[in-house]
Order: structure tokens, then C-alpha cells, then sequence
């Protein structure tokens, strides 16, 4: 099995038949960033841009790749206290971002809410509250890397959200017949919202499996610790079925997040009037966001 460059073949893509060895394998996958980038223009010259980086895969190809660009671009991770665990990304991300020369920023939990995620674990239990798991603390992240890209002056966020977290998303928002999600899905969101830098995806045309050989390829450290407070989700399920899906009929998930892009573009303009959450002011589909309803349900008083 050869490469048609000539070398010998390292990794078959299945769902286009490619055969590639290691070299273009490294320049396909840096070139679907570029293609993304500028086919869906998601950054503007004077951009700056910051990046969501935890220290995992992900974020550390996403971070290479946009240090080789010509943009502005600074990195912040999210520290939401979870000892014994987050500690290894933050010196993952304080390393790579040393190595690159790009400025690094951490924002805790502790010093944004008051608490820790530990704190808040326990708060919820005190309350007879079950709210483990990364949604929860997936939506209390998103606020405050928004604060932070806000008071770091950034004109961007940029994630490392890949393929495979997309069409898993896609899954879920069918499942929930959530059509007005389903619709801001996408590399970058629908429209200006006031409040919110906006979040871009680059990633998102490249499956996980092939992001991981990328940073092994790279050399990036692994990030080898669980979270004590990941729990069985349904998007565990989702992602089991579509790969069990993906292996016998390769380029599902492409197709997926293909048909969502197709239909947000479809049905553009029949995204409603954008509402703003009555606590905070965060633009938010509901009266109240979701960041307000876990804190109130805790009784945390943010304001
Ligand atoms: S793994 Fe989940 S619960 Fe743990 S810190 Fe990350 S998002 Fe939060
Ligand atoms: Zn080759
Ligand atoms: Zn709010």
C-alpha cells in the first residue's frame, strides 16, 4: 500500500478510499483547517483571536495549527478545580503554549462563581441536586470563557470541537427535536449576538480518530487522567452508536453534519429574534440561560 506521493501508505481513510502516508497525512489534515478557515471565513485579518485550550488533543491540534497562521492568537484554559486531574492539562497547555511563544491566560471557577467545581459538587449534594457531569459544567465553562474572551479583548473564541463531537451533537439535538439548535450548529454561529464573542470551530471537519494520530504524530503529551465527575451520558450512547454506524458505513458522520449545514443554510432566515436572558443579559433562547438556572437552582447569587 503506497501513498500516491510514493511513500509507503500509513493511514487508509475509509471514508474516501485515500491511501496516505505519514507526511501528507500530517498536510491533509493542517490544509482541511486552512480550507475551513477560509471557505467558511471564519477569522478577519485583525482578529484576535483566543483559543479554548484544555490541554487534551484537541485543542492542542487546534493550537499548533493556528500558530502556524499569520493571526493574533493568545490561548486561555479553564480551571474549574477538579484536583488530581486538571492539573496535568494546565501544565500541558503552560508548556506547549511556552514552546510556541504564545501568551497564556487561566481563569478558575473559584475566582469567577466563588467555587470550584469540587464546592459545587458538594453544594448540589447538600441540596439533594443531581447535576454531575460535563453538561452542567460544560455550560458554567462556556460562561466564563466568554467573560474571558471579553475582558482579554478577544474578537473570537476558537474550540477544538472535532467531527465526531458534531455529528454527535446533530444526533442528540434530532433525538430532542431541538430544530432551533439543530440550526445554529455550524463552524461559526448564525449571527452577531450581542454580549457574546462568537465561537468558531475549525476543527470540525476532521474526525477524532484522525485528530489523535495527528497529535501522536506531533508528539503532543497525553492527557491520561479521567475526571472524577464525568458520568454515563447519553452522549456516551450517541457516540458508541455512531461508531459502531461509522465503521460499517463509513462517511456517516460527514454526512451528518453536512445535512445540518445544508438545513441551517435552508432555513437561515427563519432563525427568530435573538432574546437575552433576563438575569445576566447573555443572548439565550429561553427567558432565563442556562448558566442562571444552575446557579439559582444552587442558590448562588452571582450578581
Ligand atoms: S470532564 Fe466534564 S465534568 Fe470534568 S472538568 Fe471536563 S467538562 Fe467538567
Ligand atoms: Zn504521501
Ligand atoms: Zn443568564
Amino acid at each position: 500500500m503506497y501513498c500516491k506521493c510514493g511513500r509507503e501508505g500509513f493511514y487508509l481513510r475509509r471514508h474516501s478510499g485515500e491511501i496516505l502516508c505519514k507526511r501528507c497525512f500530517t498536510r491533509s489534515i493542517e490544509k482541511t483547517v486552512f480550507k475551513t478557515i477560509r471557505r467558511e471565513r471564519l477569522f478577519e485579518p485583525n482578529d484576535r483571536i483566543m483559543i479554548a485550550l484544555s490541554g487534551g488533543k484537541d485543542s492542542l491540534t487546534l493550537l499548533y495549527i493556528l500558530s502556524k497562521c499569520k493571526y493574533e492568537i493568545f490561548a486561555v484554559t479553564i480551571d474549574e478545580g477538579v484536583s488530581g486531574y486538571r492539573e496535568e492539562g494546565i501544565s500541558i497547555s503552560k508548556s506547549i503554549t511556552e514552546k510556541l511563544g504564545i501568551k497564556h491566560y487561566i481563569f478558575t471557577f473559584k475566582e469567577f462563581y466563588g467555587y470550584s467545581l469540587e464546592e459545587l459538587y458538594n453544594l448540589a449534594l447538600s441540596k439533594g441536586i443531581d447535576l454531575l457531569g460535563c453538561t452542567f459544567c460544560g455550560i458554567l465553562r462556556r460562561r466564563l470563557l466568554n467573560s474571558a474572551a471579553i475582558k482579554l479583548g478577544a474578537t473570537k473564541v476558537a474550540t477544538g470541537h472535532n467531527l465526531d463531537d458534531e455529528a454527535q451533537t446533530v444526533f442528540i439535538n434530532l433525538m430532542r427535536g431541538d430544530v432551533s439548535r439543530l440550526m445554529r450548529l455550524g463552524t461559526k454561529p448564525p449571527r452577531h449576538r450581542e454580549g457574546f464573542v462568537p465561537r468558531v470551530k475549525p476543527l470540525r471537519y476532521i474526525p477524532e480518530k484522525e485528530i489523535a494520530i495527528y497529535a501522536h504524530l506531533m508528539g503532543f503529551p497525553l492527557y491520561e487522567r479521567e475526571c472524577p465527575y464525568v458520568r454515563a451520558s447519553l452522549r456516551d450512547e450517541v457516540r458508541d452508536l455512531l461508531n459502531q454506524i461509522e465503521n460499517r458505513h463509513p462517511g456517516t458522520k460527514f454526512a451528518m453534519v453536512r445535512a445540518a449545514d445544508k438545513l441551517s443554510q435552508l432555513l437561515e432566515d427563519r432563525i427568530g429574534e435573538i432574546k437575552y436572558c433576563i438575569k445576566c443579559s447573555s443572548p439565550s433562547s429561553k427567558e432565563v440561560c442556562r448558566a442562571c438556572q444552575v446557579l439559582m437552582m444552587l442558590g448562588i447569587n452571582f450578581y
